[in-house]
């Protein structure tokens, strides 16, 4: 990535510095270890949730998040029902690239409200089973190693303990529980919070709600959209503060429109806009469906955010 002058030299990140064509200030070359999206549901024109995925078309979108200093990954497949599932896991499962660490399935088990469902389909927002999902492991040759659900969703409590003791981690996000079901969640064994402060209703009682009970839960990780879209700057810096930065992940939440001009891309069976500002919103929406954000972006925003070294934010992500 590179970097606006005034980075500070730190271990982990090397600088050089290049020279100033046009009297503007010197840029700093900054060579990072390489980062790991662990939310990333398409980039550079390519769709993981579309139909007629190939490897081929994986492999060009693993080759653009590696230009963006992405080398690890989990190719997220949102709400769909099982046979487009499959579709999906099954090219994904077979593609040999060790950038692939897995695959992030998010949903079906979500909220079926407005609101916290986000952009994922209410029509295939269903119960937690474990059933239905290992019928959908098996599909992705085991290799599905994050999920993403309600707990406020029937089956989700046995479902979290199935997941934990198979040693796939589970997680948090697109809910409206009660701070009782959140903790019920956590101790099932959820140990991370998805998108913290997105995939919530957009009016919440000041307190109690999800929000603040993920943030004051300690041992739950936080994963964070810094865009400038999903999250406000100051909502970033205090998000960051409580849960410090050891216990936050910068994720992209990327899609096809990643690494792509404005206009209109695909997620899974629905439509998604990105406009100039690099926003992406559910066709016709003012809702987001997910971003066109890069992680090296990331790393800058949540620096210019959160006033921390930039050795804190590469940790993140
Ligand atoms: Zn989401």
């Amino acid at each position: 990535m590179s970097h606006a002058n005034g980075a500070r030299r730190r271990s982990g990140a090397r600088e050089r510095v290049s020279g100033s064509p046009r009297g503007e200030a010197p840029r700093v070359r900054i060579e990072l270890p390489g980062l790991f999206d662990l939310q990333v549901n398409g980039f550079a024109g390519v769709d993981f949730n579309a139909p007629d995925l190939t490897i081929d078309r994986v492999g060009l979108a693993l080759d653009a998040l590696r230009a963006t200093g992405v080398t690890r990954c989990l190719p997220t497949l949102i709400t769909s029902p099982f046979d487009a599932f499959s579709a999906s896991a099954r090219v994904l499962a077979r593609h040999a690239d060790p950038a692939i660490a897995g695959i992030h399935m998010e949903g079906p088990y979500l909220s079926p409200e407005d609101g916290p469902r986000g952009a994922h389909p209410r029509a295939h927002a269903i119960p937690a089973s474990v059933d239905d999902f290992r019928r959908r492991q098996d599909a992705a040759d085991g290799r599905i190693r994050l999920v993403t659900l309600a707990p406020e969703v029937a089956g989700a409590l046995p479902l979290i303990e199935h997941l934990v003791a198979s040693g796939v981690r589970a997680a948090i996000g697109h809910t409206a529980a009660a701070p009782q079901q959140i903790a019920d969640a956590i101790s099932a064994g959820a140990t991370l919070a998805t998108h913290l402060g997105n995939g919530c209703a957009a009016m919440l009682p000041r307190h109690p709600n999800p929000i603040w009970e993920l943030l004051a839960a300690d041992a739950v990780f936080a994963s964070v959209i810094v865009d400038g879209h999903h999250l406000p700057a100051s909502t970033v810096k205090a998000m960051i503060r409580a849960k410090r930065p050891q216990h936050t992940i910068l994720v992209s939440d990327a899609i096809a429109a990643a690494g792509r001009p404005p206009g209109e891309y695909r997620i899974g069976g629905q439509t998604c806009t990105l406009g100039e500002d690099g926003r992406v919103s559910l066709a016709g929406t003012p809702y987001l469906a997910g971003s066109s954000l890069t992680l090296d972006r990331a790393i800058g925003n949540t620096v210019r955010f959160t006033g921390l070294p930039l050795e804190d934010a590469v940790a993140m992500a």
